[in-house]
């Protein structure tokens, strides 16, 4: 029975060709959870009957030769920031607590019409701020490689669910790196497409520019497999791309013929040695396999933090003006409205999302518009026009996923600025609206995974799922 645990790809072929049934498969996983959720506090929401019905249901089909989607019977963790009718959705926060969404995110609908089996809903950093899953009303999750360290956030959660065998896939979104970080701690793929690429209908906004949902997965392949289910157009999102896309799955395999690959100067003060050899061990692969390596310079992109903690926490502010006690979740009694409202947010939220809104209010204000959020967008435009040039010269860009490998629970949580830190390579992907996966690669020298960031420019993100391949391979031939 074990060898149909790991890739979705063999399970969804194994039940297809009713080698196991989906019953079979799931009942695995729940053992797995029965014996690990507890520690780790991966799923904050499972439903283990309503997921048992619906495998059933697809092994009967199956049984009568009735036909079945592309993903029958493949059991699938989701962050809980995407709203699911079968299970409440609490973005992790006490403001939601108990909060059962109305309909389906589009994604979910593209899943569950594919027949896959949607188990359980994970854990996360409040509303998706934050670096290490340490920020969420349900308590931490535990980085399954080692429990005395966190598994990276915000999808922290589905990380862990990925890499401890809970799932075989899971979703999670990434506004500044909050798929790739938890990717890279966990030793897992994670990929953001481009922004426009998935719908982000039901996906409780953080900063509506920079948010994008995306996979967790054991490997390139089983990720391109759910990429090509979820992306595309959907009038119900209006910043949805109306386009012709690529099969995403179609670019596993090829060769590196031809490919220009950048590695970003301006990164280099920012490398540990142990980091940066790991980064020129992945550059020296792909130039011994037939690509061509090159630095580059992206010379806007060191004001990428400063950017984004301004952009991302004046959006937050306003979209986070909704949840006042009224319309959705808490309501904390008091006097008159306003009382209720005061009541109710400082109730609700937890410090970091506090503290995101007093940042993004005051960047917002009048008088320091200008100075904050003015200046923020220009380097936001800078930025974008850097990578353009860049990508004359180059296919993609290879970076580490992070500074460091996972830290310990407590590491960063006194010192924001330190957290923020966490994610100075993956955020410029996010700005610039550009996909970008990790891979995972190397270890640390307390040997936790590290990853390795292949960046591309917008639309590209099958040239990220064909290098992430190639790279996967070679790791597999050629590193211990
Ligand atoms: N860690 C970053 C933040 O706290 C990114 C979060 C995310 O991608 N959702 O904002």
């Amino acid at each position: 029975m074990s060898e149909f645990l790991y890739n979705a790809v063999d399970i969804i072929e194994n039940i297809k060709n009713q080698k196991v049934t989906s019953k079979q498969i799931v009942s695995k996983y729940f053992d797995n959870i029965e014996n690990k959720n507890k520690e780790l506090n991966s799923f904050i929401a499972l439903n283990k009957d309503l997921a048992l019905s619906k495998a059933n249901e697809i092994d009967e089909r199956i049984q009568k030769g009735k036909p079945v989607g592309k993903l029958a019977g493949l059991p699938i963790g989701i962050k809980d920031n995407i709203c699911t009718e079968d299970f409440e959705t609490t973005c992790g926060s006490k403001i939601l607590k108990n909060w059962h969404p109305p309909y389906n995110a589009t994604v979910i609908k593209r899943l569950t019409n594919e027949d896959a089996i949607i188990v359980g809903k994970t854990n996360l950093d409040e509303f998706a701020m934050g670096s290490s899953t340490e920020h969420s009303a349900f308590g931490p999750t535990k980085n399954p490689l080692d429990l005395t360290k966190v598994p990276g956030g915000s999808s922290g959660g589905s990380a862990c669910a990925v890499k401890a065998d809970l799932v075989p896939i899971a979703l999670g979104s990434d506004t500044g790196g909050s798929i790739r970080q938890p990717a890279s701690f966990c030793g897992i793929v994670g990929m953001k497409p481009t922004y426009g690429l998935v719908s982000r209908f039901g996906l409780i906004a953080f900063a509506s520019s920079l948010d994008q949902i995306g996979p967790f997965a054991n490997t390139v392949k089983d990720c391109a497999t759910i990429l090509d289910v979820i992306a595309g157009y959907d009038p119900a999102d209006s910043t949805s791309l109306d386009i012709k896309r690529d099969n995403f799955s179609d670019f596993l395999d090829r060769d590196l013929k031809g490919m220009k690959i950048g590695l970003i100067k301006e990164f280099n003060e920012y490398l540990d040695p142990e980091v940066s050899q790991n980064l020129n061990l992945a550059a020296d692969l792909f130039a011994n396999n037939g690509a061509a390596v090159s630095e580059i310079s992206l010379p806007h992109i060191k004001y990428s933090l400063s950017t984004y903690y301004l952009i991302a926490p004046a959006e937050a502010s306003s979209n986070l003006a909704r949840f006042d006690g009224v319309r959705y979740g808490l309501r904390v009694a008091g006097k008159n409205v306003d009382e209720m409202m005061i009541n109710t947010r400082t109730q609700g939220f937890g410090p970091e999302v506090k503290r995101r809104i007093m940042l993004g209010t005051y960047a917002l204000s009048s008088g320091y518009y200008d100075a904050y959020y003015g200046t923020s967008q220009k380097l936001r435009t800078a930025l974008i026009s850097d990578f353009k040039k860049a990508y004359e010269n180059v296919d993609v860009i290879i970076t580490p996923t992070t500074p460091t490998g996972a830290f310990k629970f407590g590491a960063k949580l006194e010192d924001p600025l330190q957290m923020y830190l966490s994610d100075i390579f993956t955020i410029p992907s996010n700005l610039a609206g550009h996909p970008a996966i990790s891979i995972p690669f190397g270890k640390d020298d307390e040997n936790m995974p590290l990853g390795i960031q292949i960046l591309s420019n917008a639309l590209d993100d099958s040239k990220v799922i064909q290098v992430a391949s190639i790279l996967e391979k070679l790791r597999d031939e050629n590193v211990t």
